[in-house]
Parts: C-alpha cells; structure tokens; sequence
C-alpha cells in the first residue's frame, strides 16, 4: 500500500512514548507521520537502561505497584494517573512481548520498590532493546512514514491534524547531566508557544550515580545487585536503595563518592562494564568514582490522563508531558512505563479528537547554552539567591525553571531548598505555568 501524504496524526518525536502513540494509531487505522529532530537512535529512550516497571511477579499487585509510587512522589502524585499506569502496566509489557521484544529472566529490585518488579533485557540495555524493536515494527507498517533529523519548530507547521508531542525531557539543559544532549525541552517551549500550560518544571529528577568523568549513568540496577556506595574513607555512608533524592544529597554531601562493584556479578552489564573499560576504569578492582547529574525531567506540557493539552488538537505523552503521575520524585523505572501507557493512551484520544489550528503558535528558537548557570544555581541544593540569578537567562525555559523553582517555597522531594528545608503543606499542589503567568498552585485528582 502506498504511504498518504497528508496523515490522519502527526508525532513529533521518536524515543518510546512517540514510536508507542504512532504504532497505536496506525493499528487502530490512521495514517500516521513521525518526525524526529535526531537519528532514530539518539533518543533518552535508547539511552535507557535499567528497565520498565509492573506488577508482574507472583507477589506483586498493581496496588502495591501504586503505593511505592506514591510513597515516592511525597504527596503530589495525581493519584488517577498513578492508578492507570500501575494498572495497564502488565498488558503493555505483554503487548510488548508480543512485538519481539526479549526480555530477561527475572525481575530486578530497584530503589523505593517494595517488590522485585523491574523487567528487563540485556542486561541494561532495556530502552534500546524496547525502542529497537518498535522502530523496526513503525518502519515496516503500511500506515506510518517516519521522517528522521527533521526539527519541528513550529506547532502551525503541522496545523490541520491532530499532533502528539512525544519530544523528550529537559535534564540535557543542565551541565551535568545522564541525558543525550538533545533532550533540551523544545516539546515544552512548542507547546507554550501555541498557547499550552506547563507544570512542575522546578521538579528535576538527579541520579545519585553518573560517572564522575562524563555523566554516563551507573544504573540503579548495580545497586540493586548489591554495589555500594563508599565515601572518600572506603566506608558505606547511606542505603543504597533508598529513593534517588536521598542517595543523591548523600553524595552531593560528601568530598566524594564511589560505586563499589567488586561484589557483583558484573558479567550481567556487558554494556556497562565495556563503557567503564574504555573510560579507563577496571571495576573487578577499584571502586568507580561517582556523582550526582540532572537525569530526569519531571516537569512538563500539563495533559489529561488521555495526552490532552489546553490546546485543541494538541496532545503530548512522555518525558515532555506532565500529567503528575511522578509527584515530587519519580520511582525508578516508572518512566519507560509512562511512555507506552500515556503513549498508547494520546493516540487513541488523537484518533477521535481536533485537529490543531494554524494560528497564534510561535516559531521555536535555538536553545542557548545555559548549563554551567543551571548546574551551579538550580542544580541539586538550591536557595532563593542562586535561583535569582536565573531569572534573567536567555534561554526562556531556563527562566520558567528558575522562576518555578522560586515559588516552591519548600523542601519536597527532587526539590531541594537549603532557605526552606521542610515540606509545606500549603504547597502540596503542582505549580503551573500559563503563557505570560506566573506559577499558580494547582490540586489535581
Ligand atoms: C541514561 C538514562 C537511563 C535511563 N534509564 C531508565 C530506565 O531504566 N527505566 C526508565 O523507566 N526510564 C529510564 N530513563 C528515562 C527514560 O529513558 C525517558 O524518560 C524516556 O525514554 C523518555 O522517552 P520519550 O519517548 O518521552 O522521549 P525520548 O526518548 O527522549 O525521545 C524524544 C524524541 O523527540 C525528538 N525531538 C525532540 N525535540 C524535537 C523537535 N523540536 N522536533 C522533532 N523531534 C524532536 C528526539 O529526536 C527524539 O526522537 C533513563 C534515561 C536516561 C537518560
């Protein structure tokens, strides 16, 4: 069958959430065009590596799946959100399955889950295994065309369709960070730019073991397999598996870390260790000097629980949606998740939704380079004084970061105030920013 020119839905991005959304639609009948500002493989998707969380064991249960998201997002998670993605969380890894993806035996134990619930394939190399095999299934679908190093950069040139934003987060903006250098947060300024609220921006995720050298993440999942953390004295300082934000303070605290893998079966992490042997590193016989780095973007375009944003006809799912699943901390290994649910869920709302006007959406501009100012002034420990310094960057995303981050008059986890280091229950709510606003407090159920 010929592929249409003109698509019934058009994806913007091509890591996990935007390949799930296209392959839905196009099964449920669309003409679909997916178009990515990178290669194919250059997404966080295919970045991923310890694995994609669900209630699959013998002792698990979606509720128990839920109650460790909870417990992590300290108040603020939208707690339909959490119901639906730990609920629909064993069909998709199913559906998975039934794509060609290989996983694992097991299950992996990760930080902040109270169960065994992680699956995984290769090792760590889960996201590439996933994103792998569904881009091979959205390259070969009679309904799909799919565009790589094609930069959206503007929401009124694809007006007259519905469009899902599948774009990606903002953690690449920060100087040190675990993230592919273009998660740079261009979905969210699109999507503000057409008119679209945002949300949550101050919440940054850290991940408490990256490379000291570069960044590149030493996965939650050596911990779970018992690596441990040693302070600059050789001496275990914290649990290594609780929540990242603790992990990470704990680092940040100290004159140094290291990542202990002696103990492990490092055979398990064929990936992981090659890296390290390249970096210069032999984990078999010296612990691996670590560091906290920004690694995932909580904050994002405010959606339903079916993608929908304030604009008609928009929608957005993935790292660059905000639908307050994640509350104040993400639980590892809940985002992969996120994107097939809230993936799948956006196309089929777009299969029978608006299509997207072509007025009043403004025109995307480079992002400049503001990561050493991000690092050093929102990056894990934060104060009104460093935050201010923010406010007049020149990358417009930075300065709603900043200005997000200023009105979270509070400690709550991934937000860390050293002026405020206590939760505040007047603010257990999601700071969203309408085109022009300020940041105003919101409940969602
Ligand atoms: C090192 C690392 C390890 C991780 N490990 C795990 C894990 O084990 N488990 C887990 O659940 N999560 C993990 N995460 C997080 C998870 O990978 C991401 O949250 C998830 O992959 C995001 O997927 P996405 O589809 O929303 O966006 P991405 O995979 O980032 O894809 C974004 C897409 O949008 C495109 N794009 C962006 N802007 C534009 C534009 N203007 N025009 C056109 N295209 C554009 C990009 O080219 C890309 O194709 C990890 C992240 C990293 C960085």
């Amino acid at each position: 069958m010929r592929k249409k020119l003109h698509p019934d839905l058009a994806v913007v991005g091509a890591g996990v959430a935007g390949l799930t959304a296209a392959l839905t639609a196009a099964d449920g009948g669309a003409s679909v065009l997916v178009l990515a500002k990178g290669a194919i493989d250059s997404s966080n998707s295919w970045a991923a590596q310890g694995g994609v969380a669900a209630a699959v064991g013998p002792d698990d249960d979606p509720s128990l799946h839920a109650a460790d998201t909870l417990a992590a997002g300290r108040g603020l998670c939208r707690e339909s959100a959490v119901e639906l993605l730990t609920r629909e969380a064993p069909e998709r890894i199913a559906e998975l399955v039934d794509l060609g993806v290989e996983f694992d035996e097991g299950l992996a134990r990760e930080g902040g889950h109270s169960r065994s619930r992680v699956v995984h394939a290769g090792g760590a190399e889960t996201g590439r295994r996933i994103a792998e095999v569904l881009a091979a299934r959205v390259q070969e679908h009679p309904r799909i065309r799919i565009v790589a190093g094609k930069r959206v950069d503007s929401i009124s040139s694809l007006a007259g369709q519905p469009v899902i934003l599948a774009t990606g987060g903002y953690a690449a903006l920060w100087e040190r960070t675990t993230n592919p250098r273009g998660a740079t947060g261009e979905g969210l300024l699109l999507a503000h730019g057409a008119g679209a609220a945002l949300a949550d921006l101050e919440l940054v995720q850290f991940h408490p073991t990256a490379l000291l050298d570069d960044g590149f993440l030493l996965s939650e999942a050596l911990r779970g397999a018992g690596a441990t953390l040693l302070d600059e004295d050789g001496e275990r300082f914290t649990d290594e598996l609780a929540p990242r934000d603790v992990v990470a303070r704990a680092i940040a605290a100290r004159d140094g870390a290291s990542l202990d893998l002696r103990s492990i079966e490092r055979d398990r992490y064929p990936t992981l260790m090659a890296t390290l042997a390249r970096a210069g590193y032999d984990p078999a016989d010296e612990p691996i000097p670590v560091s906290p780095a920004a690694h995932y973007a909580i904050g994002g375009i405010v959606t339903d629980l079916d993608g929908r944003t304030s604009v008609p006809g928009l929608y957005a799912a993935g790292e660059c949606a905000c639908t307050g699943v994640h509350g104040a901390n993400r639980l590892a290994s809940n985002s992969l998740l996120e994107c097939l649910v809230f993936g799948r869920r956006a196309a089929l709302a777009a299969l029978d939704g608006e299509t997207v006007s072509d007025t009043g959406s403004r025109c995307l501009t480079p992002s400049p380079d503001d990561g050493a100012a991000l690092w050093r002034n929102a990056g894990l420990i934060r104060s009104a004084a460093g935050l201010e310094r923010l406010l007049d960057a020149p990358s417009e995303l930075v300065r709603l970061i900043a200005r997000s981050a200023l009105a979270r008059t509070e400690s709550r986890g991934v937000h860390f105030r050293e002026d405020f280091p206590a939760e505040d229950d007047a603010l257990a709510g999601h700071l969203v920013v309408h085109p022009g606003g300020d940041p105003e407090l919101e409940r969602w159920s």
